[in-house]
């Protein structure tokens, strides 16, 4: 089946009236929205608003709390831990990382945890809000509340989850921000439920089936207990399993959060739980020589003769540049499978199917 090409602006009004017939206020609705989109823009549909009908879900079933404000739990100098109240991610997780770009800009840093919020979406939304404010930062993040769903290095079954990792950098002269943001899975759970829905197969090298021998099959991440599931792998091996590893303890054991041990509580749906470090990198070095370093290793890098002249050196940060200008000019491809499932949210939040399409396409 056809994508489906619509304009941000009108996936943004049908999106926003979803979400506040959903039960967010028009703040809330405004804030969930933008983040959605903005991750379909920078190409990441894996974390825009093909989420949405999870949260609807979520909502119905009571583990998404609607109209949440973070509450914060530890204030002590550079330190800060908020309760996210299971509250929508994309709220509280912004609220937290203001108060630490506030307290970095005040004391030089901030280490600021976030427990017991739902999911926080595209982490790097965080990063560029520290990278614009000039910061540096780096940010851990675990994922609890459901079954696992990715296998530690030489296991054969899922014992985490998609456990992600950001780093930032501010703008230069030459540069905008730069913004590493990844999941330390070999591919974000998002993307192998994009193929499913496409009825694609994902890449060799990405999932194991439930005896632990590799698969392409996205759909052996989709079966209902007792069918055993199979587990996504990690990138690159024992490194990313170690990053993983260390998102799991830093995302949650650190600031108080729940990790994914087995004594805890998986009710079916998404914790996420993040540690986050802003730092003022005025306080460590001149900024000038900072920016110029970085402008001169950049330059240096991107320097390097493509192995494939189509295919030439890139910064992180530049791919979702290059997707958000490709998709503001020509609209953002929707799947036929997550374009219904949309509409079936939109039935369920009480907006209609019809109203929604009336609004978004
Ligand atoms: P990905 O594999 O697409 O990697 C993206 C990162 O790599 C970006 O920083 C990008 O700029 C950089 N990059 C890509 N190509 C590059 C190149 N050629 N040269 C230099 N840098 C390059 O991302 P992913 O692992 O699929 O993660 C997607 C999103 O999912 C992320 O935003 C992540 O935060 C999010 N996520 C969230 C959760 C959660 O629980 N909230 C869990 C997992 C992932």
């Amino acid at each position: 089946m056809k994508d489906i090409v619509v304009k941000h602006e009108r996936l943004r009004a049908g999106v926003g009236a979803l979400l506040q017939a959903s039960g967010s206020d028009e703040r809330e609705a405004r804030i969930v929205t933008d983040h959605l989109v903005e991750a379909n823009l920078k190409g990441h549909d894996s974390h825009g608003v093909g989420m949405i009908p999870l949260y609807v879900r979520h909502i119905k079933e009571g583990k998404l709390r609607l109209n949440q404000h973070l509450r914060l739990v530890r204030d002590d100098g550079p330190f800060l831990v908020g309760d996210g109240q299971m509250g929508h991610g994309q709220v509280v997780a912004m609220e937290l990382t203001d108060r630490a770009i506030a307290r970095a800009k005040q004391q030089g840093v901030a280490v600021a945890g976030l427990i017991m919020s739902h999911h926080i979406g595209r982490v790097g939304t965080y990063g560029e809000r520290c990278a614009e404010a000039g910061m540096v930062s780096l940010h851990f993040v675990n994922v609890g509340g459901h079954r696992a769903l990715v296998a530690p290095f030489r296991g054969s079954d899922a014992r985490f989850n998609t456990n992600p990792i950001c780093l930032t950098l501010p703008a230069t002269g030459a540069n905008p921000p730069t913004i590493l943001d990844f999941a330390t899975s070999k591919i974000a759970l998002g993307k192998v439920r994009v193929a499913k829905n496409k009825g694609e197969q994902v890449a060799a090298g990405t999932l194991i089936d439930s005896r632990g021998k590799p698969t392409t099959d996205p759909n052996v991440m989709f079966v209902e207990p007792p069918t055993p599931a199979g587990a996504v792998v990690t990138f690159g091996e024992h490194k990313g399993y170690g990053l993983a590893l260390f998102a799991e303890i830093f995302g949650a054991a650190l600031v108080g959060g729940l990790t994914i041990a087995p004594h805890h509580p998986r009710v079916h749906g998404v914790v996420n739980n993040m540690l986050e470090i802003v730092i003022d990198p005025a306080r460590l070095t001149d900024m000038k020589q900072l920016k110029s370093e970085i402008d001169a290793v950049f330059a240096y890098f991107k320097a390097s003769p493509p192995a494939d002249p189509s295919a030439p050196v890139l910064v992180p940060g530049d791919p979702e540049r290059l997707s958000r200008g490709a998709r503001l000019a020509n609209g953002i491809p929707i799947d036929a499978t997550t374009w219904g499932e949309l509409k079936a949210a939109a039935n369920m939040a009480g907006l209609g199917a019809a109203k929604f399409e009336a609004l978004a396409k």
